[in-house]
C-alpha cells in the first residue's frame, strides 16, 4: 500500500496591503486542517508583483496570524527546510522552470510590447469584440512558434524584452477535481495564454511561482479562496507539463465571505458603511487610508477565530463556541460549504459577549483599573475585579465596562433623564425615606438584605417594582442594571444612604 503523504498546508498572501478577514479565515481553514492532520502548517510570502507591493503588509499579516493564535511551522520568520520562504529572495530558482517548459513545447517567447498590445486590444474593440492572447493569435503574433530560432535568439541576445507564455491546449475538457465543489471540467478554449515569466524585471508571475513552490515545498493540499478557482485549469495544466501530476496538490476553494446584506463580496466599503472591521488589526499604511482592526476595537482573538471558523464551515451539530483545540478536532474540508458565508456584524459581537463571560475577571480587572485611571478615579485592583464580576454578563466590549461601572465608584452626579421620564413618580421620595428607615436598621447591607427588604415591601403593600427602580436610580443614576443591591453591598451602606439622601433632596424634575 502507498505510503500515506504527509500533510503540508501554505497560507500564501501577496503583502498588497492588510490582510482582510477573508485572507484570515483562509489562514484559519489552513492552519486547522493542518493541526487536525498532524501535518505542517507553512506561511509563504508571494512578493513577486513588485507594482503591487506595500510596506508593511507583510509585518502586518504576521503579527495578524499571531495575534489570532495561528502558528506556523515553517515560513518568512522562522525558516525551515525549503527556505526562504519569501518569492523576491526565489528568484533564481524560476527561471530555470520557465525555460524546461519552452523547451518540452508548454510554453513560447512571447516579444510584443504593451504598447503593440494595447493596440490590438484597441482594433479589437473597434470591431466589437475582446482580445484574448490565445491559441487563435498566437501563432500570429511575434512569438517563438512563429519566429525562426535565429530571429528568437537574436532578440533575446540584443536585449529585446520578452516574456514566456503557457501555451494552453485548444479544445481539451481539463477535468479537475475540488474537496469542496467536486468534479470540475472546462474546455481549454475558453482559456487565454497567461505569462509565467518576463525579462523585464526577471521574475515569475504569479503562477509559475506558486505552482513550482507548491512542487518544492512537497505541498499536500491547497486551501485558498474562490477567487482562485479560475487559476486551476491552468495549474492542473503546469502540473501536467512539469510532469509533477502525481505528487500535485489536492485543491479546496473556499466560499466567499459575502455582504451583511445582499449578494457580493464583504468589502472594505461596507464595515465603513455599517461600522464593523473587516481587518483583524488596525492599519495605518504609509499611503491611503488608514482602517480599523478588530484587535483594536476589543475584540478578543478567540471570539474572532471562532466567529471566522463558522463562516463557511459548520460542525454538522448546534454547538457554537469553539476553542482553537475544539476546533482543531473538529475541523474538515468536507463540511466546508460551497455557498458564500454572509457576514454578521451582530453574530461578531455576540461571539465576542459569548466570550467576555468566559474572559478572567482579575485580567478585565486590571483594564479596568487602567481605563478608571486615566478618568480620574482610583481604586484597588480587588475593587475593579470585584465591580467586573458584577458586569460582565452585560458587557460586550471590555471598553463597554467603564461607562457600567463608573458608578460603583463615584456617586452619580447626575440622573439619566430617559429613566427620570419612565420611573419617577410623585410619592417616590416618600417610598425611599421609609426604605432608608428600613437599610438603617441593617447592621450591614449584603444581598440577604434583598431577601428581607423584598418580603418587607410585599408585607406593606408597596409596588415592589416602583420602589426598586426609584432605588436604582438614586443608586446608578440609571434605572436599568445589575442587582441594586449587589451594588449596594459593593459601595457599602453609608454610601448607599447618602446616594438615597442626595436623590431626597434633589427631586428631579420631569
Ligand atoms: N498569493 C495568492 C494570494 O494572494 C495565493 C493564492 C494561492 O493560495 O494559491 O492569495
Amino acid at each position: 500500500m502507498a505510503e500515506k503523504r504527509r500533510v503540508r498546508v501554505r497560507f500564501a498572501p501577496s503583502p498588497t496591503g492588510a490582510l482582510h478577514i477573508g485572507g484570515v479565515r483562509t489562514a484559519l481553514y489552513n492552519y486547522l486542517f493542518a493541526r487536525h492532520n498532524g501535518g505542517d502548517f507553512i506561511l509563504r510570502i508571494e512578493d513577486t508583483d513588485s507594482q503591487r507591493f506595500v510596506p508593511g503588509a507583510e509585518a502586518y499579516i504576521i503579527e495578524s496570524l499571531k495575534w489570532c493564535g495561528i502558528k506556523t511551522d515553517e515560513g518568512v520568520e522562522q525558516g525551515g527546510p525549503h527556505a526562504p520562504y519569501r518569492q523576491s529572495e526565489r528568484k533564481e530558482i524560476y527561471l530555470k522552470y520557465a525555460l524546461q517548459l519552452v523547451e518540452n513545447g508548454s510554453a513560447y517567447y512571447a516579444f510584443d510590447s504593451a504598447d503593440e498590445l494595447n493596440a490590438l486590444r484597441k482594433e479589437y474593440e473597434a470591431e466589437g469584440k475582446t482580445f484574448a492572447y490565445n491559441y487563435e493569435v498566437r501563432e500570429k503574433l511575434q512569438t517563438s512558434l512563429n519566429l525562426s530560432a535565429e530571429e528568437v535568439k537574436s532578440r533575446i541576445d540584443r536585449g529585446d524584452q520578452w516574456v514566456i507564455r503557457f501555451k494552453m491546449p485548444e479544445n481539451e475538457n481539463v477535468e479537475m477535481d475540488d474537496i469542496i465543489r467536486g468534479h470540475i471540467s472546462i474546455n481549454s478554449s475558453t482559456l487565454d495564454d497567461k505569462v509565467l515569466y518576463k525579462s523585464a524585471d526577471q521574475l515569475p508571475t504569479y503562477h509559475l511561482a506558486n505552482i513550482v513552490d507548491d512542487h518544492l515545498m512537497e505541498i499536500s493540499h491547497v486551501i485558498r479562496g474562490e477567487e482562485w478557482l479560475p487559476s486551476l485549469p491552468l495549474h492542473y495544466l503546469l502540473y501536467r507539463a512539469f510532469g509533477w501530476t502525481d505528487t500535485q496538490p489536492q485543491f479546496a476553494h473556499l466560499p466567499l465571505l459575502l455582504k451583511p446584506q445582499g449578494q457580493g463580496k464583504l468589502s472594505k466599503r461596507d464595515g465603513d458603511k455599517f461600522g464593523f472591521p473587516v481587518f483583524p488589526l488596525d492599519w495605518h499604511p504609509e499611503e491611503g487610508e488608514p482602517a480599523k482592526g478588530y484587535r483594536e476595537e476589543g475584540y478578543f482573538p478567540q471570539a474572532f477565530i471562532n466567529m471566522l471558523a463558522l463562516l463557511g464551515w459548520n460542525p454538522g451539530t448546534e454547538q457554537e463556541i469553539f476553542s482553537m483545540d475544539e476546533l482543531i478536532e473538529a475541523f474538515s474540508l468536507e463540511k466546508v460549504s460551497k455557498s458564500g458565508a454572509r457576514f454578521s456584524p451582530d453574530k461578531a459581537k455576540w461571539f465576542n459577549q459569548q466570550y467576555m463571560k468566559k474572559a478572567d475577571d482579575a485580567m478585565l480587572g486590571k483594564q479596568l483599573l487602567e481605563m478608571l485611571a486615566k478618568d480620574g478615579i482610583n481604586t484597588t485592583e480587588e475593587r475593579a475585579t470585584k465591580a467586573v464580576s458584577l458586569i460582565k454578563e452585560r458587557a460586550t466590549f471590555p471598553c463597554d465596562l467603564l461607562p457600567l461601572t463608573r458608578y460603583f465608584f463615584v456617586a452619580p452626579d447626575k440622573y439619566d433623564e430617559k429613566s427620570v421620564q419612565k420611573v419617577w413618580k410623585a410619592d417616590n421620595k416618600v417610598l425611599l425615606e421609609k426604605l432608608r428607615e428600613k437599610l438603617v436598621a441593617e447592621p450591614e447591607l449584603t444581598e440577604a438584605t434583598e431577601q428581607k427588604i423584598h418580603e418587607w415591601i410585599l408585607s406593606e403593600q408597596l409596588s415592589m417594582g416602583q420602589m426598586m427602580n426609584a432605588f436604582r436610580l438614586a443608586v446608578l443614576g440609571i434605572s436599568q442594571g445589575p442587582s441594586v443591591f449587589a451594588i449596594a453591598e459593593f459601595i457599602g451602606k453609608e454610601e448607599t444612604l447618602k446616594r438615597i439622601d442626595a436623590l431626597i433632596n434633589n427631586i428631579p424634575t420631569k
